[in-house]
């Protein structure tokens, strides 16, 4: 029987701001070990019930880890971040492993020490899983790394700033990664860095034109998701400070 592994973590890290996010700024939000699927959906766990609710019609089996989210504000904590991330990895040691991973993270998480949360926290995942089909999805106000991409077999970011369309990238990349696990599609990633970052709403003028033929775009031959990660302005890395020196 196909093993379905589910996990969330998400915050959106302002790096300069002098406020830590620690354990309780996840608790003041949303914090649930394997049971955010019982409670009501937001943002960030709408696709843990839409993922749950499609693998049961399958009959998959299915391992619900942590759902930890924060509102934004500064680093997490390096004592919290750990704690999180030991926390999904033992769920998955204590589960054997698992055939198909589905995440739903932020994109613009950073702690104390670790610069990319999601790209860690994929790669420990994959190095656990080597052939498990693991999906990521992503706000659109996401840092993207070389990390990430590599761990992962396919990662979707919300194309809609204001974000509604949560539950329609989920439906998206359960899709692919269903199709992936089944043999019925190869998904494979490039990543393009467009050198920006911005704060674009789109619902309307250039942008709204440019959704539209992202979505068009996916109707060619062989394309399966197109996303556009905007980054996120108040998330910077020491790297790019560097960078831009
Ligand atoms: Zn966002």
């Amino acid at each position: 029987m196909t093993k379905l592994f589910l996990a969330c973590l998400s915050t959106e890290t302002n790096t300069f701001s002098p406020l830590p996010t620690a354990r309780s700024g996840y608790e003041a939000y949303c914090l649930h070990y394997g049971t955010a699927t019982q409670a009501p959906a937001n943002l960030m766990t709408e696709s843990l019930h839409l993922w749950r609710a499609e693998a049961e019609a399958l009959g998959w089996d299915i391992v619900e880890s942590l759902t930890a989210i924060a509102e934004p504000a500064g680093l997490t904590t390096a004592t919290t971040y750990r704690s999180f991330k030991n926390t999904i990895l033992a769920d998955i040691d204590a589960a054997g492993g698992a055939d198909v991973v589905l995440l739903s993270l932020h994109g613009a998480m950073v702690a104390e020490g670790c610069e990319d949360c999601e790209g860690d926290l994929t790669a420990a995942i994959r190095a656990r899983c080597p052939d498990a089909k693991i999906g990521v999805s992503l706000d659109l106000h996401c840092h993207l790394t070389d990390r990430l991409i590599t761990a992962a077999d396919a990662v979707i970011t919300f194309k809609e700033y204001p974000h509604d369309d949560a539950i329609p990238r989920a439906a998206e990349l359960w899709d692919i990664i269903r199709r992936a696990h089944l043999g019925e599609a190869a998904p494979h990633m490039a990543l393009f860095d467009c050198r920006m970052i911005s704060l674009c709403l789109t619902k309307e003028g250039a942008m709204a034109d440019f959704v539209a033929r992202l979505l068009a775009e996916e109707q060619a031959e062989g394309i399966l998701s197109i996303s556009l990660g905007h980054g996120f302005p108040w998330g910077m890395w020491p790297m790019w400070v560097r960078g831009c020196l």
